[in-house]
């Protein structure tokens, strides 16, 4: 597909995490003029932006890890490779599902040079703003950069926002959360130095000290299991989920308490390891955020709806373009997240409609702003997939037709 005179793109992707990312090396390779834009100086979603260090999804649950995703993502695991990650199957402790584990400064290199290579143009420190649309069809955006505004027009757009951004302000109805708008927690995944690495982290000590912050501590956490951790690969320091916290609705004054709350327990909770956990006794605050994990936002409308029931029963389907093999992981209740297998083979097919926008023909929708009850959302939400749909994404929006 060749931009037309009128366009600046064939494929326009907002939002630079791992659905943005396939779907802009999706669309390249498929033959399109990309820009991807990103509203962060550095690619990576919530992986470097909301210190979420795993990538999960790439393999069904099970004794050996089977690979569900390959395509774009594969490429991006090769970069890894090439700057010292070992990107090999970890299983982990805490729930005996396959992930990858993850440094952040090398995604952000790998991911630079996979879409240099690609040839995809990239905009840092540039959000999608404002769209222009007729009935059925986006024609252009209006991107807010660090030189002012600019309108760029395209063909076809990815919505890869995680937040469904793009999908809002043309003008879309979006479900907030769950159907009765209840959303998934935040959490504030961080990064602790100065630990004795020849010393176990020992999961008794924490619980038994958190049993006690949780007396008087100004942010008692919802985790008193001592939350989830393991060691990030090359630093070696701790990565820890250990502070949950329940939004009521998505706006700014809730973000602002959340990124607040979760700032100050980060710092009394790695007090209390210094104190009571022995390794610990060094122990410092090595990095929150840049900003809080976001599980869950708004939906907004698509041509097909994954179910719960699609995935519990691991349905295949002629029209699948991606997989989703993670279980549905849900966090209704802070500190409590549920997890229920995947039927069938191990996995479900995503069908394209699911990544299609109801309404507007020019609309794709990658990551996690696909198609999805709340179930379904709580599977294929994780990055893995997200590279999946991304792809998936990429290539259908190169491909479609003024
Ligand atoms: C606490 C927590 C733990 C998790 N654990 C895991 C895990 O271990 N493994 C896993 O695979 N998944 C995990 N997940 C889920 C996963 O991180 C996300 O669902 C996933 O990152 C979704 O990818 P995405 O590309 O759709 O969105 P995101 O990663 O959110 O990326 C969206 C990107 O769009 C950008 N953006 C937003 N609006 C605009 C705009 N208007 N203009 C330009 N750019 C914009 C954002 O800056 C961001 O970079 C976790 C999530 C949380 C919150």
């Amino acid at each position: 597909m060749n931009a037309k005179p009128e366009s600046d793109y064939d494929v326009i992707v907002a939002g630079g995490g791992a659905g943005g990312i396939g779907a802009a090396l999706g669309a390249a390779r498929a033959g399109a003029r990309v820009l991807l834009v990103e509203k962060y100086g550095f690619l990576g979603g919530a992986a470097t932006s909301s210190n979420v260090l795993a990538y999960c999804g790439f393999f069904q649950q099970g004794p050996e890890p089977i690979k569900a995703v390959g395509g774009v993502a594969d490429l991006v695991l090769d970069e890894l490779r090439a700057l010292g990650l070992s990107c090999d199957p970890f299983r982990s402790p805490t729930t005996q599902n396959w992930i990858i584990l993850l440094e952040p400064e090398a995604v952000k290199l790998a991911l630079d040079r996979v879409i240099a290579a690609h040839g995809v143009d990239l905009l840092l420190h540039t959000r999608v703003a404002a769209v222009s649309r007729t009935a059925d069809r986006l024609h252009a955006v209006t991107l807010a950069g660090m030189d002012g505004r600019r309108r760029v027009a395209a063909e076809a757009f990815v919505d890869a926002t995680g937040d469904a951004n793009l999908a809002l302000i043309a003008g879309l109805a979006c479900r907030t959360g769950d159907k009765r708008g209840h959303l998934q927690a935040v959490t504030g995944p961080i990064r602790v130095g100065g630990r004795d690495k020849s010393v176990p982290i020992d999961r008794t000590a924490i619980v038994e000290a958190f049993a006690a912050y949780n007396k008087t501590g100004a942010h008692p956490t919802a985790r008193p299991d001592g939350g989830i951790f393991t060691e990030v690969p090359v630093t070696g320091d701790m990565w820890w989920m250990m502070y949950d916290h329940q939004l009521v609705d998505l706006t700014s004054e809730s973000f602002t308490r959340a990124e607040q709350a979760a700032r100050a327990a980060a710092h009394d909770y790695v007090r209390v390891l210094r104190e009571s956990v022995p390794g610990f006794e060094n122990a410092y605050l090595l990095q929150t955020g840049p900003q809080i994990g976001i599980r869950e936002s708004r939906h907004p409308p698509a041509r097909y709806e994954l179910t719960g029931e699609d995935l519990l029963t691991g349905r295949r389907r002629p029209d699948g373009v991606a997989r989703a093999a993670w279980p549905i992981e849900t966090h209704s209740t802070p500190g409590r997240p549920v997890y229920k297998s995947i039927g069938g083979d191990g996995f479900a097919d995503i069908p394209l409609d699911c990544l299609r926008a109801r309404g507007v023909d020019n609309l794709f929708y990658a990551g996690r702003t696909i198609g999805a009850d709340p179930d379904a959302y709580a599977s294929i939400r994780v990055m893995g997939t997200a590279f999946a749909t991304g792809e998936a994404s990429g290539i259908a929006a190169a491909k479609s037709e003024a």
